[in-house]
Order: structure tokens, then sequence, then C-alpha cells
């Protein structure tokens, strides 16, 4: 539908404000914008895809990864490991597709300090605290004490939303998707 730039597009937002869901929306709509494939140290979660959710290695590996410098940016999350990779990012870049992110708000900031304003952020807020605690039971994929973990991180995460080029609140998903359409369309075409 669209012919994709040269650029990133980080989608940031705190675990079950529904940013998997919008992302999946953005695909359908924009098939030549190419995701990142992070690496990380969780562990698989039903639904899943080795190669396509993520690249899935121990703590050792991603060590030796961190080591060898293969990371453009790299984080801890509710106490995993997540790394973006330096050659997958480059080789799209230069083959001059547009690549989608996403990433936590340590890896949206350091990716706008290497790209500046050729990486384009966007915060998915939700609605309240209340909503996503009831998403992330909803969904059913972590324990009540991950669930705990990721409330408390999205409290902090929530600090940061007017820290981005874009917000959207996602309250209705379509009304959020529309607005989250508008925004990529426009990153697309602004030179
Ligand atoms: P994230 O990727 O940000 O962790 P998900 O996309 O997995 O979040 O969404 C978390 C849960 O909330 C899922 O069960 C999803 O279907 C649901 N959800 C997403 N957006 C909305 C919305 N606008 N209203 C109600 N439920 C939503
Ligand atoms: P999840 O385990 O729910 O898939 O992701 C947890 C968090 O890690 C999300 O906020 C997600 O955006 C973030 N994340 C995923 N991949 C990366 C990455 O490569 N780097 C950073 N900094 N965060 C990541």
């Amino acid at each position: 539908m669209n012919k994709a730039e040269n650029k990133l597009i980080i989608i940031v937002a705190p675990s079950g404000a529904g940013k998997s869901t919008l992302i999946k929306k953005i695909h359908k709509d924009f098939e030549a914008i190419k995701e990142s494939v992070s690496f990380t140290t969780r562990k698989m979660r039903p639904g899943d895809i080795e190669g396509v959710s993520y690249f899935f290695i121990s703590k050792e590996e991603f060590q030796e990864k961190i080591k060898n410098d293969d990371f453009l940016e790299w984080a801890q999350v509710h106490s995993n490991y997540y790394g973006t990779s330096k050659s997958f990012i480059k080789k799209q870049l230069d083959i001059g597709h547009t690549i989608l992110l996403d990433i936590d708000t340590q890896g949206a900031d350091a990716l706008k300090n290497i790209y500046h304003d050729r990486a384009k952020a966007i915060f998915i807020c939700p609605p309240s605290i209340e909503e996503l605690e009831k998403r992330l039971v909803f969904r059913g994929s972590d324990s009540i004490e991950i669930i705990k973990e990721r409330i408390n991180n999205a409290k902090k995460e929530l600090l940061k939303k007017d820290c981005y080029d874009y917000l959207v609140v996602n309250d209705n998903l379509e009304t959020a998707y529309d607005k989250l359409k508008i925004i990529i369309t426009e990153i697309l075409h602004k030179k």
C-alpha cells in the first residue's frame, strides 16, 4: 500500500497497553515496513514463534553477543535481556526499508541518540493503570507475580509518555489504530 522509506518507527508502550495488537494491524496496512526481530533471554510464551517474535537465546549467548558488539542497543526489561540486532537494522536500512521496532523506553532513547530525527518514537498509552492490569490478566499469558512486575514497570514508563515524538492512547482499539495509521502515514511521507 505504501512505499517504504528509509526510516525507523519505534513503538514504545508498557506491557499490556496493546502494542502487539496494534502492530499486527500496521503489518496488514503497511506491508513494506519490516519489523526488527530482537534477541531475548525470556522464555517463549504460547503463540511465540522463534525468529518471528524473537530469537530466543540463553543468558550466556546474550553475553557473548554483547561482547561481540552485535547489538545496536540492549536492555534488561522485567528481569530478562532484550537486544536489537545491529546487522539486521543496517541491512534493512541499506536496502531502503522502513523498520518498525517494538522496544522499551531505554531502547527508544538509545536509538533516538543514534538516529536522531530519522527515528520516530510513538508512545502507546493505556487509558489507566487499572485497565492495563485488566488487559494483562485477560491476556492470561503471565503469572500474577509477573503481572505485578509489569505494572510497576508501567508506572515508571508512563512518567515518560510525553518524551516521545507522538502519543496515542489505546482506549478504543479502532480509534487508537486510526490515529496510529495517520501518524505512520505522516512519518513515511515526511522528508
Ligand atoms: P502488549 O503487546 O502491549 O503487551 P497486547 O497487544 O498483547 O499488549 O494486548 C494486551 C491485551 O489487551 C490483549 O488481550 C489484547 O487483546 C487486549 N487489548 C488490546 N487493545 C485493547 C483495547 N483497546 N481495548 C481492550 N483490550 C485491548
Ligand atoms: P515482551 O517480553 O512482553 O515481549 O517484551 C517486554 C518488553 O521488552 C517490551 O516493552 C518490549 O518492547 C521490550 N523489548 C523487546 N525487544 C527489545 C529490544 O530489542 N530492546 C529493548 N530495549 N527492549 C525490547
